[in-house]
């Protein structure tokens, strides 16, 4: 069920993008941010899928400068987390070499390329013009194999398109396929940089003391479960109150709050909370996905939002954005 429904997403997704592109209401955001360092995270958040797959997710940075672009930040990802997850998709054993180079350009101006090579199933000659167009999924069988709207590539390739770039795609049938585009931003006034660490893909979870805030017990054993794989042991409180007077007793660096309790609600105890205490994470958990509810939760200090069921890729990007250093 839960393979469905993501499936179905993305493809809500995609025709939603569609749908702006088609009635020409895209529009590139100018975010400041630092492309290297975006796809370095991209890379660790995707680790583990690629291991529990038993793939290689190697990565290679050339020529990097450390800069800081203006540019659509979020499109700029989809488009390489897009092919990222098609690579991940299409190969069943070996692995997916990502390999990113940066060259400045004349007009003050970053050309990024980025290559996604991987060892899958392969794409006939025939078939390498027409995958980035719409609807297009090659079918090597009767039975569908792979699940897919076959937009994302005609998306991926308008994107880059958008940002001054373009898309190529090399593949040998039963060997591989690796997919190559660049991208040009204008580079940024400020140039503060964010420096990468040395140890981005070592995240020692298991020093963080942990406290799971929920009334429902199937909640806390999916919670617990999650989190226990990632090494991290958690406490429990069956609601606000008790989660008050814990979070008093122990230092918390987190706490997994569910909105909805008896007793005392998630966002009375996060005010509750923030009153003596600025620094522990503290994320929201409710199956309310509107903005209305994100904006309260956030309003009374939580510092960010998960909504249920929630997935573990989510999570592990949230924890990342939060404690990667
Ligand atoms: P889909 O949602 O079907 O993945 P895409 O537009 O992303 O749609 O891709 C279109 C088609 O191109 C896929 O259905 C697949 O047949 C082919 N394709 C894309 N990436 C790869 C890859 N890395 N290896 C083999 N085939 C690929």
């Amino acid at each position: 069920m839960e393979m469905s429904s993501n499936n179905l997403l993305t493809i809500v997704n995609d025709i939603l993008d569609f749908e702006k592109i088609e009635s020409g209401k895209i529009e590139l955001s100018k975010d400041i941010f630092n492309p290297s360092l975006k796809i370095k995270e991209l890379i660790n958040v995707n680790q583990h899928i690629f291991s529990q797959k038993g793939l290689f997710l190697n990565s290679n940075f050339k020529n990097t400068k450390n800069l800081n672009v203006v540019g659509d930040e979020s499109k700029f990802l989809q488009v390489t987390n897009n092919i990222l997850k098609n690579a991940l998709k299409f190969t069943d054993s070996g692995g997916v070499t990502v390999t990113y180079s940066e060259s400045l350009e004349e007009n003050n101006s970053l050309k990024v390329t980025i290559s996604i090579k991987d060892t899958g199933i392969g794409i006939p000659k025939d078939k390498l013009d027409s995958i980035f167009e719409r609807f297009t999924q090659i079918e090597n069988s009767i039975k569908k194999q792979y699940e897919g709207s076959g937009l994302g590539l005609a998306i991926s390739k308008i994107f880059i398109n958008l940002m001054d770039g373009d898309i190529s795609v090399d593949s040998k049938l039963n060997s591989g396929s690796e997919f190559q585009f660049h991208v040009v931003f204008p580079l940024a006034q400020n140039q503060t940089s964010i420096k990468p660490s040395d140890n981005d893909n070592i995240i020692d979870y298991s020093k963080l003391n942990t406290l799971i805030v929920d009334d429902n017990k199937v909640n806390i054993i999916v919670l617990k479960k999650f989190l226990s794989d990632l090494g991290i042991l958690a406490d429990v409180a069956h609601n606000g109150k008790v989660a008050l007077d814990m979070s008093r007793k122990n230092d918390y660096h987190l706490i997994f709050m569910d909105i909805h309790m008896p007793e005392m609600d998630g966002w009375e105890a996060t005010r509750e909370i923030r009153k003596n205490n600025k620094d522990v994470i503290i994320f929201g958990i409710s199956a309310n996905v509107t903005t209305d509810a994100i904006n309260q939760s956030v309003s009374t200090g939580m510092d960010n939002y998960l909504t249920k069921p929630f997935k573990k890729s989510h999570l592990q990007q949230l924890l990342y954005y939060h404690f990667k250093r």
